[in-house]
């Protein structure tokens, strides 16, 4: 059990950052020990903002040292707990946003080498002024860092085109609990010589080391992009679609997002200037982008051809295409804003799980059975990455209902949906990782093989224990 630094002990970790850079008053410390949602309030000895990679190696070897508890984070915008400490208050938390510069961008080879505490909006718009796109797109993008984003695995809207953070990722830099350094910034896409150390980093969500710099891939600016919002009468009609925009689009398929009546009209209620993109409404709304290396016009044609088949097959109801960047910035507004929009509307259950996409519209329907049949009345708010089997099955509280008494049922619902997108060969988190949150999900329901070389993987790193404690194992 790691211990609680006593007073010296602080003031030598301190002394590594400078005063300025150590904070100690609840008040600093504040923003540091509780996430966006208050659901897991913690406390912390000190929160150390180090300036350099060197000063993080210093910091770990200390932390062994002492065996003083340390959470890395990021910009603070998971969704699971990982980010925050426990309420013992012996642990420091380690923010990187200082280290926060690009260390080179490198067109002819397509990548970036960015530290742990770029803001993933900066990255984007470095990657812009080079002339090239980092693909990497989420609601958070103007909080969360580049270290967050591998520690998590993130996703968002482009996976389908682009892959997640695991797949743009080349090399890392990464402090060992110990401080020792590993400098694994290599540039290659070619490189078989032994074991693939990162990928153990990424989405490790901060148990097995302090990620400090990244090689991500950039890819050429598209020169045309077309946005639709489509409505459709069915999730069967959704997945249909995917197909037919797969088919005509190929790698030119950026996002394909379902998006249920229910989550919409949260947001078009309680989200100040929304509009209802269509005249008509369906149960089903799907926001796609097709983007074009030619122009605009060829992105614009390729989507006309998808919907006018999809309208001769019987898939779409209605459509819109935006007739400017401005009108397609408000539709990603409005899905954007989802999320947000469901918290007026009183309690919620979020899940956000994953299952081969051809399995969608079987999910939903059997998952609304078990939330009727567990909470009658609740509503579903769900939407997401249909491109890549990911829904945010979210339920809020019936109307007029009791918000703790709803609360109460988040047990035995979340294991009867988990236990189903489990048993269609899916997962019980997709994007937003284990933290806090679902550490008995995992631990119930992994493979005792993958739960065996997880913690032993675990115990090779992190022998005293230090990294991240009481997340994810
Ligand atoms: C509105 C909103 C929308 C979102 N949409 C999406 C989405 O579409 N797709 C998606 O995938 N996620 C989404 N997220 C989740 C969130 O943005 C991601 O989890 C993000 O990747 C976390 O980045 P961060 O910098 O905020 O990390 P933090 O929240 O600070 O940390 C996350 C985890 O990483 C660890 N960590 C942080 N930095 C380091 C480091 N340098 N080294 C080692 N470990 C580290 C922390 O200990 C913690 O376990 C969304 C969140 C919000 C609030």
């Amino acid at each position: 059990m790691p211990a609680s630094p006593d007073h010296d002990v602080l003031e030598r970790f301190a002394s590594i950052v400078g005063a300025r850079h150590a904070l100690r008053d609840d008040a600093a410390m504040a923003p540091y020990v509780q996430e966006r949602r208050g659901l897991h309030p913690g406390r912390a000895a000190m929160v150390l903002r180090p300036g350099s990679v060197d000063e993080v190696c210093r910091i770990m070897a200390l932390a062994t040292a002492t065996r003083t508890p340390v959470v890395p984070q990021g910009g603070n915008t998971g969704l699971v707990g990982g980010q925050v400490p426990d309420g013992s208050g012996r642990a420091i938390v380690l923010s990187l946003a200082r280290m926060n510069r690009i260390r080179e961008v490198d067109v002819a080879s397509d990548i970036v080498i960015a530290e742990a505490g770029v803001v993933l909006q900066d990255l984007r718009e470095a990657a812009a002024d080079a002339g090239r796109l980092f693909p990497l797109s989420l609601a958070s993008q103007g909080s969360a860092q580049v270290g967050g984003l591998l520690s998590t695995n993130a996703g968002g809207t482009a996976v389908l085109a682009h892959g997640n953070m695991r797949d743009l990722c080349l090399g890392l830099e990464v402090v060992l609990p110990t401080g020792e350094r590993l400098d694994d910034l290599r540039k290659l896409r070619k490189d078989n010589t032994g074991y693939d150390l990162k990928q153990l980093f990424i989405g490790a969500e901060g148990t097995l080391g302090v990620i400090t710099a990244a090689v991500l891939r950039l890819v050429p600016q598209p020169r045309g992009t077309q946005t639709a919002w489509v409505g459709v009468a069915s999730s069967q009609a959704a997945l249909a679609l995917l197909q037919l925009a797969r088919e005509r689009a190929g790698s030119d398929l950026i996002a394909f997002e379902l998006i249920g009546e229910t989550a919409l009209g949260f947001a078009l209620a309680h989200i100040p200037g929304t509009h209802r993109p269509l005249d008509v409404m369906t149960p089903w709304s799907v926001l796609l982008d097709v983007a074009s290396h030619q122009s605009d016009a060829d992105a614009h044609a390729t989507m006309e051809g998808i919907l006018a088949e999809a309208l001769a097959a019987g898939l779409v109801v209605d459509a819109v295409l935006p007739a400017s960047q401005a009108q397609a910035d408000a539709l990603w507004r409005l899905r954007e804003s989802l999320s947000d929009a469901q918290r007026p509307e009183g309690a919620s259950i979020k899940h956000d799980i994953a299952v081969p996409v051809s399995r969608i519209p079987d999910f939903i329907a059997r998952a609304a059975q078990i939330v009727e049949d567990i909470a009658p009345g609740a509503r579903l708010a769900c939407f997401g990455h249909m491109g890549d089997g990911n829904l945010h099955f979210n339920v809020s509280q019936p109307v007029d209902a009791e918000a703790a008494a709803f609360h109460a049922l988040r047990g035995p619902m979340s294991d009867a949906v988990h236990a189903l997108a489990l048993e269609m060969e899916g997962t019980l988190s997709a994007e937003h990782g284990i933290g806090q949150l679902k550490r008995a999900a995992l631990a119930a329901t992994a493979p005792p093989v993958a739960l065996m070389m997880m913690r032993k993987l675990k115990a090779t790193f992190d022998p005293a224990g230090i990294m991240n404690p009481g997340k994810l194992l």
